[in-house]
């Protein structure tokens, strides 16, 4: 993920006292004390005329946009500015059985039987035009969700295009995956996504999906449902069959409709480990085939010998990145006891550097929280961490008067049994921990209830090999973080889920294999 400091030669950070160069493996003086925030940059907003957003949305089923069977809908609405932006169809029974209906015809009658070779063709055409309508969909979901338009422009929208066009080599190749020679779809996918990551999500869910042989019926969360019907409305203009990709906006009922629904072959749920749970509890027993991507609480391990610039970026970008509402996020800092004090010194510094607002301005590091009830889960849990005795530090910082905001967040003293060291905030909080040996920080770093992510900093790569082996985790990044591609695998232990997505392992799951 080309996340913040992932190069070299990153241009310099600012300090009052002029630019710091970063990557440069020495720790330069900190500025003492830490300097108030100089607004210095000139505001660079994106245009917001690229994209039309209109009044009202209806559900995308069989290939075209109607309203929900009972005419319920919910508003969505701007997070930085708590602006409604439209009114978006409430999907209900009726609405999922007639979408489960389209796409078990269109799997029957046209994308199963159809050759590898000419569903590749509908999926590359996808992804080209999400290149061609980058800039739009980058604006367009970084109003919805709140997160800096950098990042959507960098990101997420890059990403959701090369994951349709990975998996649109492997269309016409399943025979070669490893799957054995005719490997068949399974049918119809009843797919269930966050609000992250909004269209990433779903570009991850639908294309092996499609490329497998498989129908979708996506449901988007409730409060980023715009950019999926954005997906939906390319895939009309790929002209991709109808009831191929069918999408139903709305909450945890129609989610829960769509993966309790009798026609769905197969569920694919990324979200909250608790939703997991009820999810995997109403499958049970049923033989129909689920992959759960759930929650996270990552360990991101510094070493002494570590390159401590390049680890700082690592922090930052592991914990700050799209506002810490990320599953792999590094949320948990453990670093050497040796170093501790010079690196949490460092850190506050470059989190001084960071720029908080408005998520069309290019310069913007931290946008929006996605929600309200997300801002108060956040809240919540720094006042925990507050009362359970840790030491809770934010960078000066001016908060906008509306919409939902909450400063980057360090809390240092923090045990392992802090509830912030242990259960999952989603939101730009990093709690810091110590170790003194490598034994100690794997045995700190797997002493969670999740398994989804680790970071390991350290110069020594016989070091990196031995913590990684030991590390509980469906992905182990050595000096970086957060860095994804459609060819690699990403998933879960433990309470973080099942199955894999990306990569040829995430064919294996839309295979009936
Ligand atoms: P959530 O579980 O509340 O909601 C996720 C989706 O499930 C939404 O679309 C929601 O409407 C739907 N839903 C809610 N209740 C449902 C039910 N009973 N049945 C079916 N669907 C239901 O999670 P969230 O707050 O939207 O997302 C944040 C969570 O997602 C975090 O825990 C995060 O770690 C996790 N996440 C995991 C990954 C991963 O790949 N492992 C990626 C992104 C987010």
């Amino acid at each position: 993920m080309a996340g913040r400091g992932d190069r070299p030669d990153e241009p310099a950070m600012r300090s009052r006292s002029g630019p710091v160069r970063a990557g440069s493996g020495r720790l330069p003086a900190p500025a003492a004390p830490i300097a108030p925030l100089s607004w210095d940059y000139a505001p660079a907003p994106e245009s917001r005329e690229i994209v039309t957003i209109a009044p009202e949305y209806g559900l995308f089923v069989d290939g075209e946009f109607a309203p929900a069977a009972d005419g319920a809908a919910f508003p969505t609405v701007n997070p930085a500015t708590e602006e409604p932006l439209s009114r978006v169809a409430l999907a209900g029974e009726a609405d999922v059985d007639r979408a489960v209906a389209a796409a078990r015809r269109a799997h029957e009658l046209v994308w199963g039987p159809m050759p590898g070779s000419e569903r590749a063709k509908y999926l590359y055409r996808i992804a080209r035009i999400l290149q061609e309508r980058s800039r739009e969909l980058a604006v367009l979901e970084s109003i919805d969700n709140g997160k800096p338009i950098k990042e959507t422009r960098d990101v997420d929208i890059p990403l959701a295009a090369a994951h349709f066009f990975y998996y649109a080599g492997w269309a016409d190749k399943l025979g070669y995956a490893g799957f054995g020679p005719d490997p068949r779809p399974i049918g119809v996918a009843g797919q269930v996504i966050p609000w992250n990551f909004p269209l990433l999500m779903a570009a991850w869910k639908l294309a092996p999906a499609l490329a497998a042989g498989n129908t979708c019926v996506l449901k988007p969360a409730e409060t980023t449902p715009l950019s999926a019907l954005a997906l939906a409305g390319i895939c009309q203009q790929a002209g991709l069959p109808p009831g191929v990709v069918n999408v139903l906006t709305g909450a945890g009922r129609t989610g829960a409709a769509l993966v309790a629904h009798r026609g769905v072959d197969k569920v694919a749920f990324t979200g909250s480990t608790q939703v997991g749970v009820e999810i995997a509890r109403a499958l049970a027993g049923t033989g129909r085939k689920l992959t759960l991507e759930l929650g996270g609480k990552a360990a991101n391990i510094v070493f002494d010998d570590a390159p401590v610039d390049q680890a700082i970026e690592g922090i930052v970008n592991g914990i700050f990145f799209n506002q810490g509402h990320v599953c792999c996020a590094g949320s948990r800092l453990l670093v050497q006891e040796s170093v501790a004090e010079q690196v949490t010194e460092r850190l506050r510094w470059r989190l001084g550097t960071l720029r908080l607002g408005d998520p069309l301005d290019k310069n913007t590091d931290i946008g929006a929280i996605n929600s309200r009830e997300q801002l108060d889960k956040i809240t919540e849990l720094a006042a925990a961490g507050e009362a359970e005795g840790a030491h809770r530090w934010s960078p000066p910082c001016e908060l906008p008067a509306r919409g939902y905001w909450f400063a980057p967040t360090v809390f240092t003293g923090v045990s392992q049994s802090h509830r912030i060291a242990r259960e999952e905030i989603f939101g730009p909080v990093l709690s810091v921990l110590t170790f003194r040996t490598p034994d100690e920080a794997v045995a700190k770093a797997n002493n969670t209830q999740y398994g989804l992510s680790a970071g390991i900093w350290t110069e020594k790569g016989s070091r990196i090999l031995w913590m990684a082996q030991r590390m509980r985790a469906g992905v182990v990044w050595a000096n970086t973080y957060n860095r994804f591609d459609p060819a690699s695998p990403f998933g879960g232990y433990k309470e973080s889920g099942y199955g894999r997505e990306g990569g040829r392992h995430g064919l294996g799951a839309y295979l009936d294999v």
